[in-house]
């Protein structure tokens, strides 16, 4: 797990603890800084990958008849492999993303996921997962990762420091998550071939990714993936799998170029920021100067080196793919870098208006590079900005930081509290969430919209149905 997280437009990093949150308030620009979460929980908020994987599960949820428009993808920063679809949220582990070699194995995955959902496999398990907060079940994820690792180990001590951690994230975490029955994997595994030959895709990746579980190997090894734990994969279930993937008409098929290359994108993005560039030059070796390695040298530049070389790699790819809002925002998080946010805020306009899925995110950026320029006229549209920006995606706990930074420099006290409430509120720190509330409820004039809403998370109770 590593301990160093980024907060940027780019690939901001959600910290759960109170002081995390607080550490993290006096950050403007897309600095690396190091804070280390509480038991090392964090989500990955980033908006080239969260579309992308929305991209993958899409087609294979409407085969599934599971379609609902908003799907939310819960990127979990963690090296293992692990992935589960609960209601409208996919949760995936960065590991897995990274692990996986084509879209087809990540595709392949989310079908055997969505067989369960339509199989009703743990239903009272996802009616849980349904009603809990995001962090909550991170937080609970990582349980169930220390149960299995002590289970695995033998190590009874792990264990039970395992049992522990899940039993504060809930329920669920402590129970359900350790494993599907052997039949229940069948049909799962049943309905995920329907599934991709619905949409005309191959099973060879699904296939290819329990194989790996299969191996003995691998359970013995120090670190063991929750996935290959609760979806057990004897010897049989995999021959009959392989049966099954081979008679598809399409287990030949291929991902299309355009998105095998999305997805050496993500993984570059992925090796950089979770392992550094050494890591992703291992990725591509042999592909230098390819699009995937030159992005991850630019990435690398702008973590770790000269926001200056970042720009210029930055610019070179923009001339290869000039429609890719994902380049414009490496660029304008590269400007922020070099403190030059006038600038950045058009790179970031130019990201928004190139992005088909209108990510919260990158709004989120052009919000945070208005406020940086200082200038009243431009902080005061950093405050629409960001507000639009969070009203599309409420989870983005960084924009909260910056709007509260923007209103307290228009001297707007009570908003700049109520934006602090909110932010600690979906990062699930419910106490500083209530205190930051009040304190702007004092402000407010009562009955107005934000003293109503100060007054929600006032009211707020963590056992009780989820508010939006
Ligand atoms: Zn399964």
């Amino acid at each position: 797990m590593p301990t160093r997280s980024i907060l940027s437009a780019t690939f901001a990093i959600a910290l759960k603890t109170a002081t995390a949150f607080a550490v993290a308030l006096p950050l403007l620009t897309a600095t690396p800084t190091v804070a280390t979460a509480q038991k090392g929980v964090s989500i990955v908020r980033d908006a080239e990958i969260e579309a992308l994987v929305r991209d993958y599960a899409r087609p294979i949820l409407g085969a599934a008849g599971l379609s609902k428009s908003n799907i939310e993808i819960i990127l979990v920063n963690d090296r293992r492999f692990n992935a589960f679809v609960a209601g409208r949220r996919i949760f995936i582990n960065t590991g897995a993303l990274l692990m996986a070699e084509t879209p087809n194995e990540i595709i392949g995955v989310l079908a055997h996921e969505a067989g369960h959902i339509a199989g009703g496999h743990q239903e009272r398990l996802r009616e849980q997962l349904e009603r809990a907060q995001t962090m909550a079940i991170v937080a609970g994820l990582l349980g169930v990762g220390a149960v299995v690792a002590g289970a695995a180990s033998n190590s009874g001590e792990l264990a039970q420091a395992g049992a522990g951690v899940a039993a504060g994230g809930g329920e669920f975490a402590r129970r359900g998550l350790l494993g599907y029955q052997r039949t229940e994997e069948v049909t799962a595994d049943r309905s995920a071939i329907t599934y991709l030959n619905a949409t005309g895709q191959s099973a060879k990746g699904m296939l290819k990714t329990f194989q790996r579980f299969q191996s003995a190997l691998s359970l013995s090894g120090a670190r063991v993936d929750p996935y290959q734990v609760s979806h057990p994969a004897p010897r049989d279930r995999i021959a009959n799998l392989q049966t099954l993937a081979e008679s598809s008409p399409y287990y030949n098929e291929k991902d299309s170029p355009t998105l095998q290359q999305r997805h050496d994108l993500m993984r570059a993005k992925i090796a950089v920021f979770t392992q550094g560039q050494a890591a992703a030059s291992r990725l591509f070796r042999g592909e230098r100067g390819g699009l995937a390695a030159t992005y991850a040298e630019a990435l690398s530049a702008y973590l770790f080196g000269n926001p200056r070389t970042a720009i210029t790699k930055a610019d070179a790819l923009i001339k290869a793919q000039p429609k890719n809002p994902y380049f414009q925002e490496l660029r304008a998080d590269s400007l922020m870098k070099a403190n030059r946010p006038a600038e950045a805020a058009e790179a970031y306009a130019r990201a928004m208006k190139l992005d088909p899925v209108k990510s919260g995110t990158l709004q989120v950026g052009y919000g945070q590079a208005l406020l940086a320029t200082g200038k009243p006229d431009l902080v005061r549209k950093a405050v629409g900005e960001l507000q639009k920006g969070l009203d599309r995606d409420r989870q983005n706990v960084a924009g909260y930081q910056y709007l509260a930074q923007a209103y307290g420099q228009l001297g707007d006290e009570a908003s700049a509290e109520l934006a602090l409430a909110e932010g600690h509120y979906y990062s699930g720190n419910y106490q500083d969430a209530k205190i930051f509330a009040a304190r702007s409820q004092m402000k407010f004039k009562r009955g107005s919209p934000g003293w109503v809403r100060a007054q929600d998370i006032i009211n707020y109770r963590q056992t009780g149905k989820k508010k939006k």
